[in-house]
């Protein structure tokens, strides 16, 4: 088993491994190339727009972590067209081989960057030009693979002069349209392969020799050479549907409905989620992957340990369908922690209306763990991630609870992942994050951003305001952007571009996002009138600066609305990320 996977960057230490491994199959497997071009490749993956060429790099590995076969593509924005460089692996498997599976997976993205279509070079079958008849076959078979998809060599050119007169082999120039049956016109041709000649074979082929084989096209449109291996035209065609490497990776809290507090007016209810996924499901861009289980550790990272303790204690201590209210609040003297399990709940809770239920630690845990699996899905590789859950968690701080909130798994993933890079936390739930700024608030590498509703009028009321700027070492890394009770569309954009601003100056390995859909209009909870348009501008806003983001569900509670509001946001925030890479 093998999966295909594009590799954006080095930032995790499996991509710095596979990015390693393409290095030394390069090496090996092709020693004419120069040692520096090689080690250049991580920087040409982690500032593709730097160089001429975007770089893109496309690996099969398995559940080891061992490179089976990798593909280099070159898109050429200006010139609109795609190069593939290399592939590595065997050409002549038939079936679903790793070769196939490459090249299909390459036909894919040259087809979403709207290239005209992808050029490689291909040895020769030509007995005048490849002598030894071995060689030949071998050159005949990746030839006949590359025919199943109507890619054939540019005939009727000086594409395949020797440089040196009597050297074997030299390689044809292959066109695969992608099916677009576009005919490539001559002009544009000559602009490509001057192109490739320089950027492959700067200081090796001379001006001249350039020049020549540039002017050796004539034909307008260009012909291909006609297919000589397969019969049918029965090209294979491009997917449409979206590659499973790019989709969001989307882990379900499947255990949420065992929390359900059933007081009237609780509006945080298990039809939220549902009414969620109905949407997620009409599109292709997510798969689903299972929650797993995770240690009670990686939840003590960022809250108390007697806090955690303390809730699964009481949780087990109730009856089903009893809520229990924080009702005694020792704010006066924290040292005297009242003795009684239920009287205890108001010394770690901040509101009165979160109540503790049999199930609320289980369904907080399992939350914990949907975060984890979705950060651990960024940390195998994907670029995007979502875990979609209930309870929410961002006002729930290192020791206490609330605001619906029991444990903040959005804190729970960035600490988590920040063993790998920094991370930048964006909450745009209607509420302010005071959970992730309290449990980061002294730190330099987890930089905590929230825009809510100003708590003069918002929940919860004691926190959010914008002088809270972090402590220590992490003065000036949290940033609260409290805004009035009405707010344009206009201008919520606007803060929310300033608040990307900051977060690209951070440059974070990873971001996180608390997603609140609260912010939209008639929300029960909320005075803002964000429409659904609004929701998928922001993920687009927000997907553009191309970081690896995971989305952790917050609040939203208007549950007519709340899914599309969800779809949109993620179609836009796909759009967003994968324009921009
Ligand atoms: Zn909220």
């Amino acid at each position: 088993m093998f999966r295909i996977r594009r590799v954006y960057d080095d930032v995790t230490p499996l991509n710095r491994g596979v990015i390693s491994q393409v290095q030394e199959i390069l090496r090996n497997q092709f020693p004419g190339l120069s040692p520096r071009d090689i080690a250049k490749l991580p920087k040409q993956l982690r500032n593709p727009l730097k160089y001429r060429f975007r770089t893109i790099l496309f690996v099969a590995e398995d559940s080891k972590e061992k490179v089976r076969g990798f593909a280099l593509l070159f898109h050429a924005p200006l010139l609109n067209f795609g190069y593939l460089d290399f592939i590595s692996a065997a050409e002549r498997e038939t079936g679903r081989g790793i070769g196939s599976a490459l090249y299909e997976r390459v036909r894919e993205e040259a087809l979403f960057l709207k290239t005209i279509g992808l050029f490689f070079e291909c040895l020769p079958d030509d007995p005048k030009l490849s002598r030894d008849p071995e060689i030949r076959k071998q050159n005949a078979a990746r030839l006949r693979f590359y025919e199943r998809y109507n890619a054939r060599p540019i005939a009727n050119t000086a594409y395949e002069t020797p440089l040196e007169p009597g050297d074997d082999n030299p390689p044809y120039l292959v066109y695969d349209d992608l099916g677009q049956e576009r005919p490539l016109g001559r002009d544009e041709a000559k602009a490509i392969v001057r192109a490739i000649l320089e950027r492959k074979y700067r200081g090796v082929c001379p001006p001249d020799y350039v020049e020549m084989v540039v002017e050796s096209f004539q034909d307008d449109p260009v012909k291909l050479r006609k297919p000589r291996y397969i019969r049918k035209k029965a090209a294979i065609p491009v997917k449409i549907t979206t590659p499973l490497d790019k989709r969001i990776r989307l882990v379900v809290n499947d255990r949420h409905a065992i929390h359900h507090v059933e007081e009237r007016g609780y509006v945080e209810s298990p039809v939220r989620i549902d009414s969620i996924l109905k949407e997620l499901e009409t599109t292709d861009l997510f798969y689903r992957v299972s929650p797993r289980h995770f240690a009670e550790k990686r939840i003590k990272a960022v809250h108390s340990s007697q806090f955690v303790d303390y809730l699964k204690r009481v949780c087990a201590s109730l009856e089903p369908d009893k809520s229990l209210y924080p009702y005694v609040f020792p704010i006066r003297n924290v040292a005297r922690r009242p003795k009684e399990l239920s009287i205890r709940a108001g010394y770690y809770c901040i509101d009165t209306f979160t109540p503790i239920n049999r199930n609320a630690y289980l369904a907080a845990k399992r939350a914990v763990d949907c975060a984890l699996t979705a950060a651990k899905q960024i940390l195998e590789g994907y670029r995007l991630a979502y875990a979609l859950v209930r309870p929410p968690g961002h006002h729930a701080e290192r020791r206490d609870f609330g605001g619906f909130c029991y444990f903040n798994s959005a804190a729970a993933a960035a600490e988590y992942l920040s063993a790998h890079g920094k991370v930048a936390i964006l909450d745009i739930d209607y509420h302010h994050g005071n959970g992730q700024q309290n449990i980061f608030y002294d730190r330099a590498d987890v930089l905590t951003i929230s825009i809510h509703g100003h708590p003069n009028f918002a929940y919860p009321y004691f926190s959010g305001f914008e002088d809270e700027k972090g402590n220590g070492a992490g003065k000036g890394y949290n940033v609260n952007i409290p805004l009035p009770e009405h707010v344009s569309q206009e201008r919520y954009l606007e803060v929310l571009a300033g608040a990307l601003r900051r977060v690209a100056r951070f440059q974070p390995g990873f971001l996180i996002i608390a997603l609140g859909l609260d912010t939209a209009n008639e929300d029960p909870t909320g005075t803002w009138s964000l429409q659904s348009e609004d929701f998928q501008t922001m993920g687009k806003m927000i997907g553009l600066l191309g970081f690896s983001t995971l989305v952790v569900q917050e609040g939203g509670y208007d549950t007519r609305l709340l899914g599309i509001n969800a779809r949109r946001f993620f179609t836009g925030l796909w759009e967003g990320i994968y324009s921009s890479l």
